[in-house]
């Protein structure tokens, strides 16, 4: 599906045809120049000037499945009466961008007529109000729109209303049930639905087999092609691998049937096959799937919304879990791992696939696994939890390292970072605001794409930054809690 913006632009009639003919000039000639920088093309609908007008392309846009939110302006003054009735109707992401078509003010042009057209700081704050009287969910971004850093903030919210797309459209097929009496990945799949749109259901372990067994060598010998330009073979049990690329085509099939985008399973519920899918789960993971370890559905939908607002709609994002603590004074690292399933999009070089035993779930043989060390730099970590009433996201800054160490025995791939503000003060937060052991790890998602996107789905966001204390974190919780109750 294509996704593409649209770029209405407030005024009124008060000012002639002239006037509203220029606006309408530069404010294509704003939404081309812009389309050149961002990741989608922004496309310039209508100069307003009436509530008919507002209302009609509300209704446009609320209907057009390309269309993934409106951007507003100003050039001139909109009165704001005659947007209530259309945005109360919006139903898209809506960015307020205050900007302004010249860049200085010109010192001897400036009368009145320039007045009368270039008059965004007035117009602009007209059109604010009535959103906020409104108290419509909304991102405000002003600067000027040649500038660099404001096409990087129209590009981090267009990513984020993407994400919203790609939400409630989400399909997730769960093959089993959650990891018996594990609480954090369960959550209300009829709420989740009703807020972010996401179709949580199950299919059977039994029919993926069947699938399984349908899946030609032809088509095998086809992926393993795929493996070896991507991963270096670093295992003689080529049948293993072999066995994975099974697995990848029959659940991909199933997926694709079904118009999945993400999928969990559980090394409880392997009945019929030989291996937990590792490589296989891995590499579609790799292809832009969400996948989530245990049953956990809410981290599988997460990952494959991620991947789609990140680099290319398919960024470095990986279901991650934390799995051990260095706590060598100046030296203090989470390592983060899982059983298996680490997306190689974080990969740091190029993965070796393996095959190692594999002692917890149903394996009747060792399976095969890329192994490979996580990129260092900037990241978040991801939870989204349920409440019991309501969602909760928060999102934790990180910094990735290289592995400080090589680990020559640990059998899977790994990612080393120091959460904010520091490992244990971050640890304290995270287990303080409820934060799940599996998360959403993402190099290329900002955590204002995440609060855009928890404003945009009207979800409880919280951030553990580098300024986040507990005491404060504790109060805002609180606070929140309350909030929340009465909304
Ligand atoms: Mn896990």
């Amino acid at each position: 599906m294509e996704h593409v913006f649209w770029f209405v632009v407030g005024s009124q009639s008060l000012y002639g045809e002239d006037v509203l003919v220029t606006v309408e000039n530069r404010a294509k000639e704003m939404a081309e120049e812009l389309s050149k920088h961002l990741p989608y093309p922004l496309v310039y609908k209508v100069t307003a000037k009436s509530n008919q007008e507002i209302a009609d392309v509300v209704k446009e846009a609320n209907y057009d499945d390309r269309c993934c939110g409106i951007i507003t302006w100003c050039h001139t003054f909109s009165p704001s009466k005659m947007w209530i009735n259309g945005l109360a109707a919006l139903q898209k992401p809506y960015c307020h961008f205050a900007t302004q078509y010249n860049r200085e003010i010109p010192n001897e042009e400036i009368d009145m007529d320039f007045i009368n057209l270039n008059q965004a700081a007035h117009g602009d704050r007209e059109h604010g109000f009535i959103a906020a009287r409104l108290r419509i969910p909304r991102k405000v971004i002003a600067g000027y729109w040649q500038d660099e850093a404001v096409w990087k903030r129209l590009r981090d919210w267009m990513c984020a209303a993407v994400g919203v797309a790609v939400s409630k459209k989400m399909k997730v097929m769960r093959f089993g049930d959650n990891m018996r009496e594990v609480a954090v990945t369960e959550g209300d799949k009829v709420e989740v639905q009703i807020k972010l749109g996401w179709q949580v259901n199950t299919w059977a372990v039994g029919d993926l087999v069947k699938e399984m067994n349908l899946v030609t060598e032809d088509e095998i010998d086809a992926l393993m092609k795929v493996y070896e330009e991507h991963y270096d073979i670093a295992t003689d049990n080529i049948a293993a691998i072999r066995y994975q690329a099974r697995e990848e085509i029959a659940i991909k099939r199933m997926m694709d049937r079904e118009g999945c985008k993400a999928f969990t399973n559980t090394f409880q519920d392997l009945y019929g096959m030989e291996q937990l899918p590792g490589l296989a789960s891995q590499h579609l993971m790799a292809l832009g799937y969400g996948y989530g370890g245990e049953g956990d559905w809410k981290v599988s939908a997460m990952t494959a919304i991620m991947k789609a607002m990140g680099e290319g709609g398919n960024g470095a994002s990986a279901f991650m879990e934390d799995y051990t603590y260095h706590l060598v004074k100046g030296q203090e690292y989470s390592l983060g791992a899982h059983m298996l399933e680490v997306c190689p999009s974080v990969a740091a070089d190029r993965p070796r696939i393996e095959t190692h035993h594999l002692g917890i779930g149903m394996n009747e043989k060792d399976p095969a696994r890329l192994v490979f060390e996580g990129k260092a730099g900037k990241g978040i970590v991801v939870s989204l939890i349920d409440m019991g009433g309501r969602l909760r996201m928060i999102v934790q800054d990180i910094e990735a390292v290289k592995p400080i160490m090589p680990m020559p025995n640990l059998p899977v791939a790994r990612v080393m970072w120091r959460a904010m503000p520091d490992l244990t003060t971050g640890v304290e937060c995270w287990i303080t605001a409820g934060g799940a052991h599996h998360t959403t790890l993402s190099y290329d998602v900002s955590a204002e794409m995440m609060r855009d996107f928890a404003r945009m789905m009207d979800i409880e966001f919280v951030h553990i930054t580098k300024d986040t204390t507990p005491e404060k974190l504790e109060e805002e919780l609180f606070l929140k809690d309350l909030a929340w109750k009465l909304k």
